[in-house]
């Protein structure tokens, strides 16, 4: 038997869940099939190393419009973790030691120089492609462009590290252009994308976000639900879940992350754009590790290099006998968030005093419903793609934070794809 409806959104992720309270408010009928056991898809707040942590995507700001229209929206209370009265970076294979206002001074002229022609071209961050000739600088990756500068070691070091913290990925895979995005949003600056993109988290965890766009949404929502077929046509499409159920609704949203989106049997097929986005993949395909060590210690931060299998770290919890630090690296083949001997080893490149207790995480590359962390586009990607993974399909719809075109890879972007799709399928009837 075939049941009907007149929406069927595919994931239950931020941008999913947005388009279904969206519609459901417009009175249509909308099913949400999640095919995880849980929502949220790349946000998720697990209770781990007794602490609830942000597994996946955790920080936001007032600058991201989207997410904290929802902050307000549902008034929830956002926090910081402790700052860091200690900073450590890498000179060649010496560790330095200082504040954070002393390695913000030595990354700035780095930042300066690499960013100076943010504005020129990325002048209108809501239309990322709208200047001209942008395709001749989405040519090159943020390491060549770094490469160009030819700084002195020491800050050639902490400037690859603080990249590599942002793309999550080797520098040589990421498209200089997703370094200019993400500073055009903060209108140039580079301090304020920094943190805007780092600093701020929800107090109770994006669960309570996540909760509370679920909550309010108007729909029928499904978890354990994977779809794995789609066939549309001008009246409407089937949706087939890998258990056989059958869907048939007047519009289809995919919320699918760019990496896996093409592998999703959809007939008639995807356009070619999309589908080569897929092969391609994203740049993004590092590792959160949360770390658990004996405490009391002093806050601290650390970068190494993009070489290191964890080039960030920095302390997130402070309890009074351990404390929870949270890093990242670029490559996930190189370091497993479960494996504390290679954490262990990791960390003793900035310090050998600290006692690690317990790792966790998640392997976001291995998932099948993800299979990327966050976006950073590849070179080329944004000039060939992007218009092409963001435009509707026949009754398919595209959402997901992937294709926002302020914070595409932020939960504020899945906010703001969900509100555009919601928005073009209202248009539509
Ligand atoms: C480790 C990590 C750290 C991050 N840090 C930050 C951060 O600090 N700040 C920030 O703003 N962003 C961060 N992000 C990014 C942010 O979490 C994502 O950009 C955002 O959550 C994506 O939302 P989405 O709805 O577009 O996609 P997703 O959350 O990926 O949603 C897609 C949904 O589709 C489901 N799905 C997949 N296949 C199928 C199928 N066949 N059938 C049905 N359902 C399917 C998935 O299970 C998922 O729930 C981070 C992400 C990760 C992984």
């Amino acid at each position: 038997m075939t049941e009907e409806t007149d929406v069927v959104v595919v994931g239950g992720g931020i941008a999913g869940l947005i388009t279904a309270r969206e519609l459901g408010r417009d009175g249509l009928r909308v099913t949400v099939l999640e095919a995880r056991d849980r929502l949220g898809g790349r946000v998720w707040t697990d209770h781990r190393l007794g602490r609830d942590l942000e597994i996946g995507g955790t920080w936001l700001h007032w600058v991201q419009p989207h997410a904290w229209a929802e902050v307000t929206r549902y008034g929830l209370e956002v926090t910081r973790g402790p700052r860091p009265e200690e900073a450590y970076w890498l000179a060649g294979n010496e560790v330095r030691k200082g504040t954070l206002d002393g390695f913000m001074e030595l990354i700035d002229p780095g930042m300066r120089r690499l960013l100076h022609e943010t504005m020129r071209w990325i002048p209108r961050p809501d239309a990322p492609t709208s200047a001209a000739g942008l395709e001749t600088v989405d040519r090159f990756s943020v390491q060549d462009k770094l490469d160009e500068l030819a700084l002195p070691v020491e800050e050639y070091h902490a400037n690859e590290a603080a990249w590599v913290g942002h793309f999550n990925a080797p520098l040589e895979d990421g498209a200089f252009t997703s370094a200019l995005r993400w500073t055009a949003a903060t209108a140039g600056s580079w301090h304020l994308m920094h943190e805007a993109s780092a600093v701020f988290r929800l107090a109770s965890g994006t669960r309570t976000l996540v909760e509370a766009i679920a909550a309010d949404a108007d729909a029928d929502v499904r978890t354990s639900a994977e779809v794995s077929r789609i066939e549309h046509g001008p009246a409407g499409a089937v949706v087939t879940t890998s258990s056989g159920d059958r869907i048939q609704a007047r519009r289809v949203v995919l919320t699918l992350p760019q990496n896996i989106l093409g592998d999703l049997d959809v007939s008639p097929r995807l356009c070619a754009e999309k589908r080569a986005a897929g092969r391609e993949k994203t740049a993004a395909k590092g590792v959160k590790v949360w770390i658990r060590v004996r405490g009391p210690i002093e806050p601290f931060f650390a970068y190494s290099s993009a070489a290191h299998p964890l080039s960030v770290v920095r302390t997130e919890f402070l309890g009074e006998d351990d404390a929870v630090l949270v890093s990242f690296g670029a490559d996930s083949r190189r370091i497993s968030p479960h494996d504390v001997d290679a954490v262990r080893a990791a960390l003793r490149v900035w310090r050998d005093d600290l006692e690690v207790l317990d790792v966790t995480g998640h392997d976001w590359m291995a998932d099948p419903h993800s299979r990327e962390t966050w976006l950073m586009q590849r070179p080329h990607q944004l000039t060939r793609y992007f218009a092409a993974q963001q435009r509707a399909e026949g009754v398919l719809h595209f959402a997901g934070s992937d294709y926002a075109n302020v914070w595409a890879g932020f939960i504020d972007g899945a906010i703001e794809s969900g509100l555009r799709v919601a928005r073009e399928i209202r248009t539509a009837h």
